[in-house]
Order: structure tokens, then C-alpha cells, then sequence
């Protein structure tokens, strides 16, 4: 049984005393729900959240880290500082990283690597761009991505990732894949994730789409049954809007 997952990506949204005023707000809406949720917010306002929704089950996400446990990598962040002000998860490989900052598949196993060793949990983002649906590759590019990404790594790590399929032309431009679209797309990654291990792993892991989810298309889209949740940009910086997702 895999359970609904919906988590929030603040981008590069909100200081610190907005991201306060969020939490407050969003923890006493937040209940009478199966569904899981998390925000994934910039670094500075990691720890203030964590600390508002301690014993909530809110999860607390990031939206990097560098691999190195530690080091002269001046402006990059460890797993371990995130572990230690109670960081759940950590978005990686999101398109906007992997189009502006570098961020490659070979950056984004080791990023993997070193999250799963210390139980902080990935949301591994990957989707195609427009001129590759165009060219009717997006399974390919998608299923390439996914195997990239987990080289090396074991079944045992691999079952608690979440993984987010969200097609690069669909991100923060209104365009929502269709539902239908997007689960056929998380029907491949589930496919490619059984051809890499075996279909135990394969129905365990979360798949969520990601990509201009709001709360008009959200029911559509979590009633798909390839698709276990969402990630959300843009309608994720209000509570009242996220919320409405939450309670799809
Ligand atoms: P969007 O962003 O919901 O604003 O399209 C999604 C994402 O980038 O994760």
C-alpha cells in the first residue's frame, strides 16, 4: 500500500518570517488526513520549520546537498548539517538544477548515495524537455535518467526513494500534462524500476508528478493509479491553495 504523498517546493520563495507565518497556519490545517505532506524549502528556513512541525508528521525537505561528507567546498551544504536540524527529505535533480546549476546524472547518483546512507529521504525529479516529446523519446530519456541515477545502488536503499516525474514543459508554465499523459509516464518509471530490481520494489516506491499540479487538476491527477502524489511549485507558497491539493 502506498501512501499519498504531496510535498511543496518553495523554490527560491519566502524568508524566514514568511516561512513562519506559513507553518503556523498550515499546521493547524493540517489534520483528519491520510495523506502524507512535506515542504521542501530553501536551506535558511530548514530548521525554523522543523522545529514548528515537530511531532506533526509535516516532513521537512531540502532542495540540495553536496555529497562530500564535509570539506573545503565553500558554499555547499552535507547531508549531516541537514540531518541535524531534522531534515526528512531532499529534492534532487529537480530540472531548474540540472538546467542552471550542473546538476548532471552522475551528481545526482552521488547525491542519491549519500542521502539514502543517512536515511534522509531523496524525491528524485526527472522528466523530459519539449523537443524530446516532440521527437516521441520521453520514455527513453525518462527510463535513462532512472537507471543513471540508481547505478550502484541496492534494493534495500532504493525502497524508501520517492521518486517525482515532472515534464520539464510543464513546470511553472500553466501546462499541465494531461492525467492520462502523466501516468503513463510513472507507469514507466514503475516499469523501469522492476526491470532494474524486481516488482516488489517496483510497488513500493512513490511516484509523484510534478508540474503545474494546482487545486483544479489535483483530484484528476491523484485519481490516476500509476501516481501517488505531487510536487508542487507554485500553488504550494499558499496554505489555503495547498491545502486544497492535500484534501484532493
Ligand atoms: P510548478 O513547479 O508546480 O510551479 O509547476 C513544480 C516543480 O518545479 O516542482
Amino acid at each position: 500500500m502506498r501512501i499519498p504523498f504531496i510535498a511543496g517546493n518553495w523554490k527560491m520563495y519566502k524568508t524566514t518570517a514568511e516561512a513562519e507565518a506559513f507553518a503556523v497556519e498550515f499546521k493547524k490545517s493540517y489534520h483528519d488526513t491520510d495523506v502524507k505532506a512535506a515542504i521542501c524549502a530553501p536551506f535558511t528556513q530548514l530548521a525554523t520549520l522543523a522545529k514548528i512541525f515537530e511531532g506533526t508528521g509535516i516532513g521537512v525537505g531540502a532542495q540540495n546537498v553536496y555529497f562530500e561528507k564535509e570539506g573545503a567546498y565553500t558554499g555547499e551544504i552535507s547531508v549531516d548539517m541537514l540531518k541535524e536540524i531534522g531534515v526528512d527529505y531532499c529534492i534532487v535533480g529537480h530540472s531548474e538544477r540540472r538546467q542552471y546549476f550542473n546538476e548532471t546524472d552522475e551528481t545526482v547518483n552521488l547525491k542519491l548515495k549519500a542521502l539514502l546512507q543517512a536515511d534522509i529521504t531523496p524525491i528524485l525529479c526527472v522528466g523530459e524537455v519539449l523537443s524530446e516529446r516532440e521527437d516521441g523519446r520521453e520514455e527513453q530519456v525518462v527510463s535513462s535518467q532512472i537507471k543513471k541515477a540508481l547505478e550502484g545502488l541496492t534494493v534495500e536503499r532504493v525502497c524508501s526513494l520517492v521518486i517525482a516525474y515532472e515534464p520539464v514543459w510543464a513546470i511553472g508554465t500553466g501546462k499541465t500534462a494531461t492525467p492520462q499523459q502523466a501516468n503513463q509516464m510513472c507507469g514507466c518509471i514503475r516499469q523501469t524500476l522492476e526491470n532494474l530490481y524486481d516488482d516488489v520494489l517496483s510497488d513500493r516506491v512513490v511516484i509523484q508528478y510534478g508540474g503545474s499540479v494546482k487545486p483544479e487538476n489535483a483530484t484528476d491527477i491523484m485519481n490516476m493509479e500509476e501516481i501517488d502524489g505531487a510536487l508542487v511549485g507554485g500553488a504550494s507558497l499558499d496554505v489555503v491553495k495547498f491545502m486544497e491539493i492535500i484534501n484532493f
